[in-house]
């Protein structure tokens, strides 16, 4: 089997600011196609233009040898390793397992040693915040006041989660929040209206949800750890199951992990078992 052509697809999903969700097909002389999605928020073309060359380095290539293809692309492209390149790398890498498990005729779990469990536990992820500018497109309503925020918790259970993720809110006319890196403030301090905040906001959602459902605050990349400490130690009396933070420094989450009483979750910008 040769690989004979890599696809990609930026798909509009509606989301307001716009994000397109990204998707690479990878197709066989054999007929046999490897789907995957890849992707960063707000880097489009590029990513594609990434996936499209690194890819080219790839067609005529047995798909099935995996590994290879990896460690090969990282070669390739070291000069210029991680962020962009391997996200790239990865949306091929996904893709290409996923044709050597059709062309077995097993599920891709069954290449990685699997099964390692037989059920997961999932949360609702970015819930109320998908409220503030996307309310129309999910045929919601829109956060106008505390009470609103209380209503999104409230669905929680009714929807069969045990916990949920949310990140900070202010309801109104129009709405806002702090997500993803764009929009918290560019100093990375969390100010005493950010604070007041969040703690009025996960006081209300707690109250809402009662003190069996989980709770999760991701704050991203929006703040320096001594700030999201200070966050940690005022949210303490609403038990989050976690503080999501992203810091690329070791050290300071150590200290940040150290240093508050509630768990510290971080990592997803991190790429490889290399970061
Ligand atoms: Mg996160």
């Amino acid at each position: 089997m040769k690989i004979t052509q890599i696809e990609t697809f930026a798909v509009d999903t509606g989301f307001k600011p716009t994000r397109p969700w990204l998707f690479c097909a990878i197709r066989t002389d054999e007929g046999v196609t490897g789907y995957s999605e890849f992707g960063c928020d707000g880097i489009t073309r590029g990513l594609i233009g990434l996936v499209q060359d690194l890819g080219q380095r790839i067609v005529g290539r047995d798909p099935t040898a995996v590994e290879k293809h990896c460690v090969d692309l990282y070669r390739y492209a070291r000069q210029a390793a991680y962020g962009a390149t391997q996200m790239a790398i990865a949306g091929l890498e996904l893709a290409l397992w996923d044709i050597a498990a059709k062309a077995l005729g097993v599920p891709v779990w069954r290449l990685q040693g699997g099964p390692h469990r037989e059920t997961q536990r999932v949360y609702w992820s970015h819930c109320a915040t998908y409220r503030v500018e996307n309310w129309k497109l999910f045929g919601v309503k829109p956060l106008r006041t505390m009470a609103d925020l209380a209503d999104a918790a409230g669905q929680v259970a009714a929807r069969g989660y045990t916990a949920f993720k949310t990140n900070i809110i202010w309801p109104g006319e129009p709405s806002r929040r702090i997500t993803q890196g764009r929009t918290g403030p560019h100093d990375q301090l969390a100010t005493r209206d950010i604070i007041k905040q969040a703690v009025a906001q996960i006081a209300t959602m707690r109250e809402a949800v009662g003190p069996d459902i989980d709770i999760c605050l991701d704050v991203n990349v929006n703040f320096k750890p001594t700030e999201a400490l200070r966050l940690a130690r005022e949210l303490e009396p609403y038990r989050l199951y976690w503080l999501e933070i992203d810091n690329q420094d070791p050290r300071a989450l150590a200290q940040l992990r150290a240093a508050a009483r509630t768990p510290i979750c971080s990592g997803e910008q991190l790429l490889t078992v290399r970061q």
